[in-house]
């Protein structure tokens, strides 16, 4: 197990679209959500949609039928079993849903390879609808964070990630997002972490009002192409600087051998 934390955020991060607009684009319901949109808070509506689209008809095996032809870039996957081989802790940061993700996780045969899902909660009801709930219940206890929506702050489930690890205090953080939704939790990485936004994306955008404020390392990404690439990089970049520190400060060199470094390819030669 390596020191690495990699937070992946989901739509349009590890798949190449949001699964939200996906299920109701595909299954026609695209007027509907369009005009009810202003009048709630885009999680609560999803779980009207849900509503809508079971007295319509439409049931959970439509809706997994849908999640299954979900577009992925073709290095993504790669990726994702890349990291979690050289021994990275992989996790999900989403502000879709429980039940999307995990559908989709499972038909890609990936689920095994993260350790943690914080997203809304997603289940089928006992009259087979889906039911979508806030991440945070805002009724009871509103989160107060004014960067995020309503029903879920990332920043936060970052800061619960940061606290539960935190007698293990030297894991670096990796995160990669889009949306505006991944600002706060950027702006909660620091020094020994990376952010890597997605270019031209809402939180490229808003990182790049301040860029001071972002305290980790800024690693930008277009396509999964590029993401496979950076995040390799990344990974690498880190175990060698750790590597580097443990040699220098318990190990003479040249009794030092480091299997796991040996096994990576292009890695950059150790100077004692
Ligand atoms: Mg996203
Ligand atoms: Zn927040």
């Amino acid at each position: 197990m390596s020191n690495i934390v990699i937070v992946f955020d989901f739509d349009k991060t590890i798949i190449d679209c949001d699964s939200d607009n996906w299920v109701i684009d595909e299954l026609g319901f695209t007027d509907l959500f369009n005009q009810l949109l202003p009048t709630m808070p885009w999680n609560s509506l999803m779980d009207k949609m849900m509503m809508e689209l079971h007295s319509e008809g439409v049931t959970i095996g439509d809706i997994e039928k849908v999640l299954h032809r979900i577009p992925i870039h073709n290095r993504i996957i790669p990726a994702i079993k890349s990291a979690h081989a050289l021994g990275c802790d992989l996790r999900i940061v989403s502000d879709a849903n429980m039940f999307f993700i995990q559908t989709i996780l499972k038909h890609l045969e990936i689920s095994d390879y993260f350790s943690e899902i914080n997203t809304n909660p997603g289940y089928v009801n006992q009259e087979g609808r889906l039911r979508i709930l806030p991440y945070h219940d805002f009724n009871k206890a509103p989160h107060g964070c004014t960067l995020c929506p309503p029903n879920m702050c990332k920043g936060l489930v970052i800061d619960r990630i940061h606290n539960s690890i935190s007698e293990d205090n030297n894991k670096r953080f990796i995160y990669l997002g889009d949306g505006a939704g991944d600002y706060c939790p950027s702006l909660r990485l620091t020094e020994r972490d990376f952010m890597m936004p997605r270019k031209n994306f809402p939180v490229w955008d808003l990182m790049c009002k301040d860029p001071s404020l972002i305290k980790a390392e800024i690693h930008a990404w277009c396509d999964g192409k590029e993401l496979e690439h950076t995040l390799m990089k990344l990974i690498k970049k880190i175990i060698i600087e750790e590597h580097a520190q443990f040699i220098s400060s318990e190990c003479r060199p040249q009794n030092l051998s480091i299997p796991m470094l040996e096994s990576l390819p292009k890695v950059l030669p150790i100077r004692p």
